[in-house]
């Protein structure tokens, strides 16, 4: 992993005889944390996609500016734990990392690279992993364009570019987005509907976007257009609603700008309620295009289920969720609370928390729009009394008005949900500093075939 101190051996790579271009051979020496393998190459680190640790290959290293890349041209000696990628599209796309890896390899390339950053703090316990981790994901974005000769093609944007790898089938996806997205492309072709083209700033259908709720079964189609004029909108909905009644809702949003953000700020409900629902650990979440909802319910409702197991609350405690989304957290502890408090910063998130208490008939929760650190500070400055925080901080973590705010109202637990646990170790440190330990690290694999890794920890105050 990152820190492997096998790094500094140097024996393990064969100098290049010839030019810096013609290929050389070398070992992988160890992964990084995004997957990629690494070896050492003129006292450099040099990390090198799709190369797992203990292979021999081949591979061809070039300079660009300060920066050294490299590419494998063939593998001499292949590790036990590189299979086919099931995806074909897998070494273009780049939305997965790790499809050459064995699922076992994966799970245990995440829970090393855990293991590692947290030694400071404990043990970690084993990954919980995911039974069929394909079909997993609920939320699924396509752009779309026409090729030279006319066919309508949907899929993912190669990186750093605007050119659109057309996929037919995600195998991480919801299989029914698939079919609803195949269908799309044939009427925007019968239909004679303009893709969007980014260089140019023309045409009409930027990207589709479903959402799927995996329990309730509802499922939102999202148009996102150039302008409100939809040429033959009824016909077309008309058709596709025919071809797909599965489908609970559709929405137009009108994105005329020119960015890479996928949703404009005006939307209009074309067919149905414009939200769908889904239920998550016996509770039930609206759901609206714009809202932030957890993109594997089936690892969420684990990884919940444990935050909750973590925190073992009794029925007396004030809880705080920190970063509290659409208010899933809060809502799934106030059975077992006295009352919670959430605290987010986006407006619409809770607008939705909101919602969602009332839908649950839930009355134990309030919720605040506001920074959390900002928010911490004043309950620490009022000296409210807080039991148990569960706080789920995005990629970059937390910050240290919120942690200094936290250690200074001192509740005896603190559950630590991240999507980033390199960030999360660092608010670790902090806190142990300030008189917490770390009682439970469990990592959980929450995006199969990608380098991500989700980790939630219990940390205890000191007696
Ligand atoms: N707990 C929720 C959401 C987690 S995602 C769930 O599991 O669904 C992280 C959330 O933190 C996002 O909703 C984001 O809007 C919010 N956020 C980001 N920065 C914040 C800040 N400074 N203060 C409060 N909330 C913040």
């Amino acid at each position: 992993m990152k820190n492997n101190k096998q790094y500094k051996s140097k024996k393990n790579v064969k100098r290049p005889t010839g030019q810096k271009s013609e290929p050389v051979e070398v070992k992988c020496i160890a992964s990084d944390e995004s997957g990629r393998g690494l070896i050492e190459y003129e006292n450099k680190r040099i990390s090198i996609p799709y190369l797992i640790e203990g292979e021999k290959a081949l591979v061809r290293i070039s300079k660009q500016g300060k920066h050294t890349n490299a590419k494998i041209v063939s593998i001499k000696e292949k590790s036990k734990n590189r299979v086919e990628p099931k995806c074909k599209y897998f070494y273009e796309c780049g939305g997965c990392q790790l499809q050459h890896l064995s699922y076992e390899a994966q799970l245990s390339l995440k829970e090393n690279y855990v293991r590692n950053l947290m030694k400071p703090f404990g043990k970690v316990q084993n990954i919980i992993s995911m039974e069929n981790p394909y079909d997993y994901r609920n939320k699924i974005h396509s752009a779309f364009a026409s090729t030279r000769d006319r066919e309508i093609v949907s899929g993912f944007y190669k990186e750093f570019s605007h050119e659109i790898i057309p996929i037919e089938r995600c195998i991480i996806q919801d299989e029914r987005a698939d079919k609803i997205l195949k269908t799309i492309r044939e009427l925007v072709k019968s239909f004679k509907i303009k893709p969007y083209k980014e260089d140019y700033q023309e045409g009409f259908l930027r990207h589709v976007l479903i959402k799927t709720g995996f329990k309730s079964n509802q499922i939102m189609v999202v148009f996102v257009v150039s302008n409100k004029i939809f040429p033959s909108k009824n016909n077309f909905m008309k058709v596709l609603r025919e071809k797909h009644p599965e489908i609970s809702t559709i929405i137009m949003n009108i994105n005329n700008k020119s960015t890479s953000v996928v949703l404009g700020n005006n939307e209009m409900v074309v067919y149905g309620k414009g939200v769908i629902e889904d239920t998550l650990c016996g509770f039930t979440f609206q759901i609206s295009a714009k809202s932030f909802y957890q993109i594997n319910p089936i690892q969420t409702e684990k990884l919940y289920n444990k935050a909750i197991e973590f925190a073992n609350l009794k029925g007396n405690e004030t809880v705080l969720d920190a970063y509290s989304g659409i208010g899933t957290i809060s809502l799934i502890a106030s059975k077992k609370a006295s009352e919670v408090i959430g605290v987010e910063i986006n407006r619409d998130a809770v607008q939705n928390a909101i919602k969602n208490a009332r839908i649950n008939k839930v009355n134990n929760v309030k919720f605040y729009q506001g920074d959390a650190g900002e928010f911490m500070m004043a309950l620490a400055n009022d000296k409210t009394h807080i039991d148990t925080v569960f706080m789920d901080p995005p990629r970059n973590g937390s910050d240290e008005k919120f942690l200094s705010s936290v250690a200074s109202l001192k509740p005896k637990k603190i559950v630590y949900i991240s999507c980033n646990p390199t960030t999360q170790a660092r608010d670790l440190k902090y806190l142990t500093s300030r008189g917490y330990r770390v009682d439970k690290i469990q990592p959980v694999d929450m995006f199969p075939h990608t380098s991500h890794v989700e980790c939630c920890v219990l940390l205890v105050k000191n007696k």
